[in-house]
Parts: C-alpha cells; sequence; structure tokens
C-alpha cells in the first residue's frame, strides 16, 4: 500500500505571485465545500493541510466514500520554488525543446540509463535552490534550462506553486479546467504519482 497523490502545478506562477494566488484558489476550494477551511494534519508533505470538504465528491470522477476515513486525505498547497515529481519509478525519456530529439532514460526494462540522465541530475537536483543550469541537447548541440525541457509522462513539473490532492480519486477534466482559470490560465501540469 502506499499513498497516491495528484499534485496540480502552475508553471508559470512567478515567485511574486504564487502566494497570492494559492490564497485566491484557496478561498474558493473551501467556499465551494471541496476542501474544510481548518487547516489539520492530514498531509503527508507538510504538517497541515485542508481536509476533503462536504462536495468534494464533485471534483473527482467517481467519489470514494473510505476517503474521510484515511489519515492523508486532505490538499496541501506549496509555495516555494518547487521540483515536483512523481515520487516512484523514473521519468521514462525527455524532449529537447530546440529540435524535439528525444532521449530514452529508462531501458526496456524500466532500468535508468545512467549516462543519459547524468546529463540532467545536477540541474535538477540544483533547480529548487534557485539555479536555471542549461542543459546540451547531444543532438542539436544547443543548451536549454532544464525546466524547458519536456519531460515525458509529466514526471517533473518546475514551478512556484502546486496543489497536491493525497489520496483523491482522479480529479474531473471540468474541476482542472476550472482550476486552471482561477490561475489566471497560466499553464498547469497535473502529475500524478505515487509515495
Ligand atoms: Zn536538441
Amino acid at each position: 500500500m502506499g499513498d497516491w497523490f495528484q499534485t496540480l502545478v502552475d508553471t508559470e506562477a512567478t515567485p511574486e505571485e504564487a502566494q497570492e494566488l494559492a490564497a485566491h484558489v484557496l478561498d474558493w476550494l473551501i467556499a465551494d465545500g471541496f476542501v474544510a477551511a481548518e487547516r489539520t494534519d492530514c498531509v503527508l508533505g507538510a504538517d497541515a493541510g485542508h481536509a476533503p470538504g462536504t462536495r468534494y465528491g464533485e471534483a473527482v470522477q467517481d467519489p470514494d466514500p473510505e476517503l474521510a476515513k484515511l489519515w492523508s486525505n486532505g490538499l496541501q498547497i506549496t509555495v516555494e520554488r518547487t521540483v515536483f515529481d512523481a515520487g516512484q519509478g523514473e521519468p521514462s525519456a525527455v524532449t529537447c525543446p530546440h529540435c524535439a530529439a528525444e532521449m530514452p532514460l529508462v531501458d526496456a526494462y524500466w532500468s535508468p540509463i545512467e549516462e543519459t540522465w547524468a546529463r540532467f541530475a545536477d540541474a535538477v537536483g540544483s533547480w529548487a535552490e534557485g539555479d536555471d543550469e542549461p542543459v546540451a541537447c547531444p543532438s542539436c548541440g544547443r543548451t536549454a534550462p532544464v525546466h524547458t525541457w519536456l519531460w515525458a509522462d509529466d514526471y517533473f513539473a518546475f514551478g512556484h506553486l502546486g496543489f497536491t490532492f493525497w489520496n483523491w480519486p482522479a480529479l474531473r477534466p471540468e474541476f482542472v479546467a476550472d482550476f486552471a482559470r482561477r490561475l489566471g490560465g497560466h499553464r498547469t501540469v497535473l502529475l500524478e504519482g505515487k509515495l
């Protein structure tokens, strides 16, 4: 058994606007009953989060009555420069934003291909600290900051604002679209993973 999560990452919010956007979206989620107003111990990645609200079922495709019984069932909001990742597993491939060459990062047995991964590891590891390390493409030779590469399966998302729903059933596409609108139409990535 593990804990499943979905994280909606706003990949365009600036550090300056992230806090305000987080508060704006949280107001909506509380007002519409998707999450509870009070902060409680109900998330895995932070001290406190917001438990599912009375109308949480309208945000998901297939409401699970058991969710209320789980300890980790809340919404966790991250306002911080973060490399969000899908937890278990490996990114399967990455694509150059200049020439669209795709580089596999795992072999046929899903083992990481170390020499390709080594090209990205430092840049991924240091992005959260404020670096924008360029990575050179072996195909076209041009460089691009690591957060502009396209990660297969949305394994990584780089941003300053993320909303993580712990153990919620799959979010409804309409809910996700509404969410993105309230983030000012910013580009969002819905990352799904397991711990
Ligand atoms: Zn390239």
